[in-house]
């Protein structure tokens, strides 16, 4: 089976011209996602979607304001990142107000982008409006689409037009291209990325012309380990210290996110030398609900002593239990200790996130589970497991049919059994019921 990646949709534009609500909107929901104060950084901020069947990832840049150099050159920098990150862009601009100098900032960026862009005129809540979506034109983006993200108007023809904008063919399946497996390097500031991509890049950079069918990004870059080629995602955006206070933490998550999409395995760089935090948790979270193969490295080996890994293995047991199905290397950037080792831990990963398990065999599974362990009766009833297919792998995903609702508790259960019998060492394991009411 072949993994596609979705597509990226980033939406761009300065502050209340409506990025929020459209991307409420475009989701679906009537609730906002969070009303944002300017300067607040945001766990989330890429969502999946859906329009006529096409799946893809909206990216939402709004709520988000630079203090230091000006509001134009703020969103200008915002609008750039968006579009390094982006297969495409939705630019949206408030046509009840005209076109501003931010707008133009904007503007100036996306003509250098060779990325597609589509104009999005907002708040055109009804026909008297039309005339000033109209005058958008002037931007020289190409035709705005007017839009009201507030009502619902228009936003199914804008839908269309940025879905038409990137190739309908996956940019890269795993398998069909043949390709090197895509790796990213994530975790907080300062625990060791950059070091760690030096240290692999150093050494065994590889040309990207020798290897035979790839397209690199720009922003990738190609790496040896064990005789193994891998790209390495994003590394532009490792390479590059954005440092501005305020945007600083808002950039990282929304790279960090977007590289995790990107990425079949993400390596994980934890700091040893240093309490395991909640910035820490908050990423492996996302690597697991975004179903990508994961290995954990616990990096600055070098300055652990005997007593700091003692409450290390502690933390691990508290905070870590829920990734415990991770490969875990203890590595040093800086002296490249195990290094090399991450090659292996990344072929595990891979190997586990790619599991396909026969329908007989998970039948099978399911009938002995059931017979040793049936689920506990509730309210006279006994849920039952009819049967089990997996439905998808990369990451492992089972669907199963039941003749009535089960128990998290028991739902787990099956999960930690599934990992018993068939392993899917540093792979999310995803187990969804069905139940037949
Ligand atoms: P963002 O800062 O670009 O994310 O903008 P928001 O989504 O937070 O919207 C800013 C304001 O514009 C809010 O008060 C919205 O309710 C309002 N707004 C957004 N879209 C529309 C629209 O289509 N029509 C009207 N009239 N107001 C809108
Ligand atoms: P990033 O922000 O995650 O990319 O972190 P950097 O690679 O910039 O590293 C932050 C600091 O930690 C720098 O001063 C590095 O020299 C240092 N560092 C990184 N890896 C190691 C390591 O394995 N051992 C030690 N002692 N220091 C390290």
């Amino acid at each position: 089976m072949t993994e596609t990646i979705k597509p990226i949709v980033a939406v761009v534009g300065r502050p209340n011209v409506g990025k929020s609500t459209l991307v409420n909107r475009i989701l679906g929901r009537r609730e906002a996602v969070v009303q944002d104060q300017p300067g607040v950084t945001r766990d989330r901020v890429s969502y999946d979607a859906n329009w006529n069947g096409r799946e893809f990832v909206l990216v939402d840049t709004g709520g988000w304001m630079s203090d230091a150099q000006g509001m134009a050159a703020a969103i200008a920098e915002q609008a750039e990142l968006a579009i390094s990150l982006a297969d495409a862009v939705l630019f949206v601009v408030d046509a009840t107000v005209g076109t501003t100098d931010e707008d133009e900032a904007v503007v100036r960026v996306l003509r250098r982008s060779q990325k597609p862009v589509v104009l999005a005129a907002n708040k055109v809540d009804d026909q008297r409006h039309e005339m000033m979506a109209a005058t958008m034109w002037n931007l020289g983006l190409g035709e705005p689409f007017p839009v009201s993200a507030l009502h619902g108007r228009g936003s199914g023809d804008l839908l269309d037009a940025v879905l038409n904008s990137i190739p309908e063919a996956p940019k890269e399946t795993y398998e069909e291209v043949g390709g090197p497996r895509r790796v990213a390097i994530v975790g907080k500031p300062n625990v060791g990325k950059s070091s760690l991509l030096n240290k692999m890049a150093g050494e065994t950079r590889v040309v990207v012309s020798d290897v035979s069918g790839t397209t690199v990004d720009p922003v990738d870059e190609l790496v040896e380990i064990g005789g193994q080629v891998y790209r390495l995602i994003d590394t532009a955006g490792i390479r590059k210290r954005v440092k501005e206070a305020s945007g600083h933490e808002y950039y990282a998550s929304l790279r960090t996110q977007a590289a995790i999409e990107r990425a079949e395995v993400c390596i994980m760089v934890v700091d040893a030398s240093e309490p395991v935090s909640d910035q820490d948790l908050r990423i492996l979270s996302n690597i697991e609900e975004s179903g990508r193969a994961l290995v954990i490295a616990f990096n600055k080996w070098d300055l652990t002593d005997e007593e700091r890994r003692y409450y290390l293995d502690r933390e691990i047991d508290r905070d870590l239990q829920a990734w415990k199905w991770a490969p875990t290397v203890n590595i040093s950037a800086l002296t490249g200790r195990n290094v090399d080792k991450l090659g292996k831990a990344i072929e595990t990963a891979a190997a586990g996130w790619e599991t396909r398990i026969s329908t007989g065999k998970l039948n099978a599974f399911l009938g002995r589970l059931s017979a040793a362990h049936p689920h506990p009766v509730r309210s006279g009833k006994q849920p039952r497991i009819l049967f089990g297919t997996q439905a998808q792998n990369c990451p492992p995903t089972f669907a199963l049919f039941t003749s009535g609702k089960m128990d998290d508790t028991y739902v787990r259960y099956i999960e930690r059994r599934l990992r018993e019998d068939f392993g899917f060492e540093g792979s999310p394991v995803h187990v969804q019921i069905r139940a037949r009411e």
